[in-house]
């Protein structure tokens, strides 16, 4: 599953440079698809949802620092453990996130899709 970053987290900072996805963008910023990623133009989502990866889309937060979900991986393909969890310096401030539950084939599919 993707992880989400709750209202504990006191924007430190430390998670963002350790995504290898670029998932995590500080609060207020902007996001897109193409961020860190081999994706340009339209493409489909594996969830089938279109979008333009180039497109600048609104800030998820602008209180906290916020994953996209459909950039996470779990770190699968690069890592063995959630690189943001062990940089996060606040116990459980970064978890699971029970609405996006995902297979590691799944996540190992995202990350071919998104840097493939
Ligand atoms: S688990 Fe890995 S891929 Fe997902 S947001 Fe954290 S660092 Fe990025
Ligand atoms: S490392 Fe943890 S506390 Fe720091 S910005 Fe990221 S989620 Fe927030």
């Amino acid at each position: 599953m993707a992880v989400l970053i709750t209202d504990t987290c006191i924007n430190c900072a430390a998670c963002e440079p350790e995504c290898p996805n670029q998932a995590i963008y500080e609060p207020g910023a902007e996001w897109s698809m193409a961020d860190g990623t081999n994706l340009t133009g339209k493409v489909t989502l594996l969830n089938g949802k279109e979008v333009d990866a180039d497109e600048m889309q609104t800030a998820l937060s602008d209180e906290f620092y916020y994953i996209v979900t459909d950039k996470c991986t779990e770190c699968k393909g690069f890592h063995d453990e959630e690189q943001c969890i062990a940089f996060c310096p606040v116990p459980d401030c970064i978890i699971p996130d029970p609405d996006h539950v995902e297979s590691e084939a799944v996540l190992l599919e995202r990350q071919t899709f998104l840097h493939g």
